[in-house]
This record gives C-alpha cells, structure tokens and sequence, in this order.
C-alpha cells in the first residue's frame, strides 16, 4: 500500500510542477513513507533523516517531510526528536499535500495527523497522464476494525471504509488505458471490502473482482491481503470462476496455535483456517497459498510453536512472510509477558526453513510446466525480460523489449532461490 501511496503523493505534486527525481541530491523535497508495523520498521525512518542532514546544508530550499503510519503515530514527536524535518503528515491526509507544500515553502512546519472527514481520493490528482508499467496497484479498502492484540494498523490507518464501487471501477479502467493489465486490489482487510454502489446497496469484494473482469484489455486481477474470517463464499467462487482471478491467495494466519490465536484476537482457530484452505483448494487446485506468520507473541510455548510448524505442514505454503513479534505501544499484547529474543531468533530460524522448503518444493514443481507470464521490464542481465507468473512467481528469460506488457507462454527450465528461467513458447 506505501507503494500505491507513494504514487498517488507523486503524481499529486507533479500537478504542483515537481518532477521525480532518483537522486536525493537533486531533490526540492524529500518524503519519506512510512511504516509503522514493527518496531525495525519504525527506527529506520531516524537513521534514514540523519542521512538528509548534509543535503539540507548544501541546499537551504530543502524540504524534508516524513508520512505514513510513522508519521500518524508519533506526529510533532518527529519533529522534536529530528528538527530538519519540515512536514509530517498522516496517511489519510496525503490530498492535502499540495497546499502543505506551499506553507511549508514560507518557512513553516506542518503536521496534519487528524482523520478528515472528506475522501482524500476525491481530491488527489486524477490518474490519466502518466505513463504506466504492465502491473499497478488500486487501494479499494483502508483501515481495520479487527484490533489484533499485536497490531498497530487499526490505530494508524484508522477504521475500515471501503471505496465507492464506481469510484474504483474509474480508476481501474484509467489506469487500462494507460496500458495496465494487471491490477492488484488493495487493503488492509482486502475481503472486508464492501463498496457502496448506491445508496443503501453494497458490493462485495466477489461482486467487484467481476465488475473489473468486464473491463477490455484488464487480464489479470490479483487482491491482497485478506482475513481468513472474511473469505467468503462467494469469493471462494471466483476463484474458481474468474479466468482473470490469479491462483494465488495471501492469507495469513500468523499462529497455528488455538490459545495464542485466541490470545491475539485473531477470532479464528487453526482447524478453521486448515478447513478454509481445503475448500479453496477444492475450488481452485492450483492456487498457491501464501501466509504471515508471527513467532514469539507473548506467552507463545514451545507446544504452541510447534502448532505452528503442524500447521505451516499441513497447509503447504508457496510463499510466506514470517516475523519476530514486535512490542507496539498502545496495543494490548505489549503489556504482556514477553518472550526472551533467543527465543524467538531460535524459531523464527525453525519456522524459515521449513517455509524455505516449502517455497523451493512449490517452485521446483513448476520446472518442466508451460506458465503465462506477463512481462514488466528488461531484466539486469542484456537481452534478459522479467515478469510473473499467474502464482507470482518472478519469471525470466531470453527475449526482447517488446514483450513488455505482453502475457506469453513460457516452459520453465530452472528454478532460483527466488525465481524461474524459462523459454518463450
Ligand atoms: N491485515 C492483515 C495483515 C496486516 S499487517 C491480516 O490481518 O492478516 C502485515 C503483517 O505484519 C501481519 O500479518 C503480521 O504477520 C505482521 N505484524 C503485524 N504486527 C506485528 C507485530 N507487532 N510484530 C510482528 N509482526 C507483526
Ligand atoms: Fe492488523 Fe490485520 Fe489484525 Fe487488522 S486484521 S488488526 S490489519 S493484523
């Protein structure tokens, strides 16, 4: 989502006449996004503005700002602990950039961290002019009403709100004719979604997956990430329904074991999560799981950890995501008896490998098969195009340019530690 957010700023001070730069000694301003999900995360964003020091003493019209969920949760803070600092400003408030910019230009400094009562994607710059790589992403969804135990995104990104359906369908076909074919719908709780289609009707997250499968020139819809108590049937469905729909599916379940899940609020239990993947498999065989997982939650057993690698045995992940729990302030589970970091170093090492494992055998699997691969840029190495497969998997092989925002056929030869080679067909 910092991604599509980073973006979205862009293009927004674009229309103020700022151009992108790659470079931060070239930079007018600097934003830095933000993430505030771990506590890793967080401390990067202090050394990170340390870096900017010398760049304000060589350019006096420097502007620095910080935004993102670091900025929503630790406001004038920032700017008392890092005073180069110009801006802060909270993730639901990135419309209001471009007037920011003009008072921050006199010299001021601004922080915006309140949650507006307008829709910021009213007023964000339009999406039409700017040229766009094959695959994009589209938030539809924002926020969280879940609160587990452990986590920060209720409190930073704010309540759930799902996006009007037309207003997503706008930005999806916008964004086609710019030349997108693959579009990733986002949200923190991507299955809750339930857009508005007029007053007092509602879709689904099903119902708008097929809404966009009718959009010529769209070939691949992909959603992320998901709750395992919002997979609901129709969706399940889709999967199996939807040529568009792409076999992969990010479900995170972050413990197998029943009291931990009970104690992070996940609302679920292990049997149930194992239960929904069976039935997603049986609507779609070749979907390719891929999951979060936390290891060392407050009170976490060796038993409970050893639930988790059952579980992670049981299910068979493609891909995954695996963390060292993270005391957040503010949230319950900081408050906790915490377990000892050797501990966690200790299983979270368990817990990798065995999803290293699991990720290399899904992955040898498809050598020797044909895969579609749409293709979005050339590759490090000189006649080299890279894409993903329909499971996400990064795919490269010997070809030109022009198969750039092209689906082809590809037979896979070789399998990376990240990544496949293959032929074009
Ligand atoms: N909405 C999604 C996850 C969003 S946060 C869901 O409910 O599954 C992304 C991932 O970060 C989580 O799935 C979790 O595995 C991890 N995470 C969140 N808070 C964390 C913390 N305090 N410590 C460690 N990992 C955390
Ligand atoms: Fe965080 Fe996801 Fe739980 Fe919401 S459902 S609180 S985003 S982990």
């Amino acid at each position: 989502m910092n991604v599509y957010d980073t973006e979205r700023m862009s293009e927004s001070l674009q229309t103020e006449g700022y151009v992108p730069t790659d470079s931060a000694e070239d930079a007018d301003m600097i934003l830095l996004n933000t993430c505030h999900i771990r506590e890793k995360a967080a401390e990067k964003v202090y050394s990170e503005l340390g870096r900017f020091k010398n760049l304000k003493s060589e350019n006096p019209n420097l502007k620095i700002g910080v935004v993102g969920c670091v900025a929503q949760a630790e406001g004038e803070e920032i700017i008392r602990r890092q005073p180069l600092v110009d801006l802060v400003v909270g993730p639901q408030s990135y419309h209001k950039l471009p007037s920011l910019e003009r008072q921050i230009k006199n010299g001021e400094k601004k922080v915006e961290i309140d949650f507006p009562t307008e829709d910021k994607f009213d007023y964000l710059a339009k999406r039409t002019d700017i040229r766009r790589a094959p695959a994009a992403f589209l938030t539809i969804q924002e926020g969280c009403d879940k609160f587990c135990a452990f986590c920060v995104v209720p409190y930073t990104r704010g309540a759930e709100v799902s996006r009007p359906v037309e207003k997503v369908v706008s930005e999806a076909r916008s964004l086609v004719d710019k030349g997108v074919k693959e579009i990733t719908l986002l949200g923190q709780n991507v299955n809750a979604y339930h857009g508005a289609v007029e007053v007092g009707t509602q879709f689904t997250l099903a119902k708008l997956i097929w809404k966009l499968e009718k959009i010529d020139g769209l070939e691949r819809i992909r959603y992320t990430t998901s709750h395992p108590n919002d997979m609901t049937d129709d969706l399940i469905e889709a999967h199996a329904d939807c040529r568009k729909l792409m076999p992969y599916l990010h479900l995170p379940v972050q413990s197998g074991s029943n009291k931990i899940l009970k104690r992070m609020n996940r609302s679920h239990t292990a049997e149930a999560y194992i239960n929904l993947i069976g039935s997603i498999r049986k609507a779609r065989p070749d979907i390719l799981i891929s999951g979060d997982f936390i290891v060392g939650f407050p009170e976490e057993t060796d038993d409970d950890f050893e639930d988790t690698l059952d579980l992670i045995r049981t299910v068979g992940y493609g891909q995954s995501y695996s963390f060292k729990y993270s005391v957040r302030p503010g949230t319950p589970a900081a408050e906790r008896k915490q377990v000892p970091e050797e501990i966690k170093n200790i299983r979270l090492h368990k817990l990798q490998k065995l999803l290293g494992q699991q990720q290399k055998t899904v992955q040898q699997s498809m050598v020797g098969r044909t895969v579609r691969v749409l293709f979005e840029k050339t590759g490090r190495q000189s006649g080299q195009v890279v894409g993903k497969s329909d499971y996400l998997h990064a795919v490269h092989v010997l070809g030109d340019q022009s198969k750039v925002g092209h689906v082809e056929d590809v037979l896979i030869s070789r399998s990376n530690t990240n990544s496949l080679e293959g032929k074009l067909i």
